[in-house]
C-alpha cells in the first residue's frame, strides 16, 4: 500500500530522501564521502557550532543532565529555561518569554490558545506549514490571503461580523521566499479592526533589524506589535522556539498552551546554547554585518549569472526554476558540482513554483561563494534553466 503511494510521489517528482552527512553543518559538509558547500543551513550566523554555544551546552548538560524529566509543570522547571527566558525577553523588549519545544508546537499550540470557535483567522497564504496546521487546529473560521495583500486582507477584514475575534496571522520574513510581511501597515489594519496579530519570526531572529532582534526591530513596530513567536534552531544556532509578550500572555499560555503542558521540557542543553547564542547575537555584531555582506555577494551573482530569484530581501535567495522534475535536476546537477542546496517542491511551495532554496550564513568566505557561483552557471547550463 505504502509501496504504491510512494511510485506515486516519485512519478510527480515529489519525492523526498534523506542525504545522511558525515559532519556537523557549517559553510561546507561532508557528503556522499566529498565536501561540498552547504548553502541550505538556516543556522545564518555559524552559532551551532560557535565554540562559546558549545560550552554552555556541555555545562548545562554535566548540571542538570541530558533530559529534563517532564514538563515544567509536572516536575519543575531547571535553571536554563528560566535564564534563556530572561534573556529572550531582555534581547526581545518585551515583559516575559516562553520557550516551547520547537517552533512547529509553538505554532500548533499558541494559535489554538489564542482564539478558537466562533473566531476568525486571516493568514497570508504564504504562512509555513505550522501556522497553517495551528490555524486549522484552533476550530476558528480560517480563511488565507493572497500573499502581502493588504487590500485583501482589508477586504475580507470589512466582512467580519461585529463582535467576532479576529487573528491575522503571517510569517514576518517568509522562510521560502525571502520576502517580508508589510507589518507596519499590518499592525495599523489590527488596531484598526481591533484584531490580534501573530508574527512568526522563525527567520528573522538574528538576521533582522540593526541589533539582529527580528523582523519587528527592522520595522521600527516592537511597540505596535505586543508579541510575537520565533524558533531557536536556525539563527540561534539550537533548538526550540519562544514566544515573547507581556507577562500575562506568557502565564496565560502556560495555563492554556497544550505543546507547553503536555510535553517534556526541552533539554537543559538547548536552552543554555541558546542563551550563549543570544549573549553572541547581541555582543558579535560582526557575524551579522558578514552575513550580509555574502548575501549581498550572493544575490548579485546570482542575479548577473541570469537566474530569476524570488522578491527576497533576506539571506534566503530562492531561484525559481518552476516544475517540480525540472528543479530535482538541477539540484542534482548542482551537487555534481559540489554545492548542496535542495530543490523545494510542493506542497512546501504553491504548485509550479519549485525552486531551489539558496541561503547563505556569516560563515561562508567570499571564495567558497565564487566558488558556489561557478558550480551554479555549470548547474544551471547543464540542467537547461539558463
Ligand atoms: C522553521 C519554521 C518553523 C518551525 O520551527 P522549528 O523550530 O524548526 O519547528 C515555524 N515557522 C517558520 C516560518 C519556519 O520557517
Amino acid at each position: 500500500m505504502f509501496q504504491d503511494r510512494l511510485h506515486n510521489l516519485a512519478n510527480q517528482s515529489l519525492l523526498r530522501r534523506l542525504r545522511p552527512l558525515g559532519s556537523a553543518t557549517g559553510p561546507t559538509v561532508e557528503l556522499g564521502g566529498r565536501t561540498v558547500i552547504l548553502l541550505a543551513s538556516n543556522d545564518y550566523l555559524g552559532l551551532a557550532t560557535h565554540p562559546e554555544v558549545i560550552r554552555a551546552a556541555i555545562r548545562a548538560t554535566e548540571h542538570y543532565g541530558t533530559g529534563s524529566g517532564a514538563s515544567r509543570l509536572v516536575c519543575g522547571t531547571l535553571p536554563p529555561h528560566e535564564k534563556l527566558e530572561e534573556a529572550l525577553a531582555a534581547f526581545k523588549h518585551t515583559q516575559a518569554a516562553l520557550v516551547l519545544g520547537s517552533g512547529y508546537q509553538a505554532n500548533v499550540g499558541i494559535i489554538p490558545a489564542l482564539i478558537g470557535q466562533g473566531g476568525l483567522i486571516l493568514a497570508d497564504r504564504l504562512s509555513h506549514a505550522s501556522l497553517i496546521d495551528g490555524c486549522r487546529l484552533s476550530g476558528a473560521d480560517f480563511r488565507v490571503y493572497r500573499h502581502r495583500d493588504l487590500d485583501h486582507l482589508e477586504s475580507v477584514l470589512k466582512r467580519r461580523t461585529a463582535s467576532q475575534p479576529v487573528l491575522i496571522v503571517t510569517d514576518g520574513l517568509f522562510s521560502m521566499d525571502g520576502d517580508l510581511a508589510p507589518l507596519p501597515e499590518l499592525a495599523a489594519l489590527a488596531t484598526r479592526f481591533d484584531a490580534m496579530l501573530y508574527v512568526d519570526d522563525a527567520h528573522g531572529t538574528g538576521v533582522m533589524g540593526p541589533s539582529g532582534r527580528g523582523t519587528l526591530e527592522h520595522f521600527g513596530v516592537e511597540h505596535q506589535i505586543p508579541f510575537h513567536m520565533g524558533t531557536l534552531g536556525k539563527a540561534v544556532g539550537s533548538s526550540g522556539a519562544y514566544v515573547a509578550g507581556s507577562a500575562e500572555l506568557i502565564q496565560y499560555l502556560i495555563n492554556t498552551c497544550k505543546p507547553f503542558i503536555f510535553t517534556t521540557a526541552p533539554p537543559p542543553s538547548a536552552a543554555a546554547a541558546a542563551t550563549a547564542a543570544l549573549a553572541v547575537i547581541q555582543n558579535d555584531a560582526a557575524r551579522r554585518i558578514r552575513l550580509w555582506t555574502n548575501r549581498d555577494q550572493l544575490y548579485t551573482g546570482l542575479r548577473r549569472i541570469g537566474f530569476r530569484l524570488t522578491e527576497t530581501v533576506s539571506p534566503i535567495l530562492p531561484i525559481l526554476v518552476g516544475e517540480a522534475d525540472k528543479a530535482l535536476v538541477f539540484a542534482e546537477h548542482l551537487l555534481t558540482q559540489g554545492v548542496y542546496a535542495p530543490a523545494i517542491r510542493p506542497p512546501t511551495v504553491p504548485d509550479a513554483t519549485s525552486r531551489i532554496r539558496v541561503t547563505v550564513t556569516s560563515e561562508h568566505t567570499s571564495q567558497q561563494l565564487d566558488a558556489a557561483l561557478a558550480a551554479f552557471l555549470q548547474a544551471g547550463i547543464a540542467a537547461g534553466i539558463l
